[in-house]
């Protein structure tokens, strides 16, 4: 994990707006609740909870959740997110997140919390090594 987390963004804020968000997840399956504060580099907040279905390979996750209301709302540039998880040992995004969230270059900080106060700091690039993303598609046409 980097050390090169972004000391200059409103942590705890974005964090809360994580947590807010957290207490709107539709986990009916898992009861594993999940929120997302997705903060945009014109400094907009875009929140997103986990959602779940009863065909559970439907089941998006409050990253990508935020994601698109980001996106729906026009903004395509971030920088940090915040996202929020039960019990004592927190999660970092799955590989489908990691993918979605390194579509949005550059890199950016990324700040997972447990409700019982467990962190974990990296940022885009580094939960996404090597990753597939849109320069090689601009870099491998033809
Ligand atoms: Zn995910």
């Amino acid at each position: 994990m980097s050390d090169a987390i972004d000391h200059s963004i409103a942590w705890d804020a974005l964090t809360e707006r994580a947590k807010e968000a957290r207490a709107s997840a539709y986990a009916p399956y898992s009861d594993y609740r999940v929120g997302a504060a997705l903060l945009a580099e014109d400094g907009r907040v875009f929140v997103g909870a986990n959602v779940e279905n009863a065909s559970y390979g439907l089941c998006q996750c409050a990253e990508r959740s935020a994601i698109g209301a980001a996106i729906t709302a026009g903004a395509r540039r971030f920088r940090a997110i915040a996202i929020v998880t039960g019990g004592t040992t927190p999660a970092t995004p799955c590989g489908m997140c990691r993918q979605v969230l390194a579509e949005f270059p550059p890199s950016f900080p990324v700040r997972c919390t447990s409700i019982d106060g467990g962190v974990i700091e990296s940022d885009t690039a580094s939960l996404l090594p090597h990753g597939f993303g849109p320069g090689v598609l601009a870099g491998g046409r033809g």
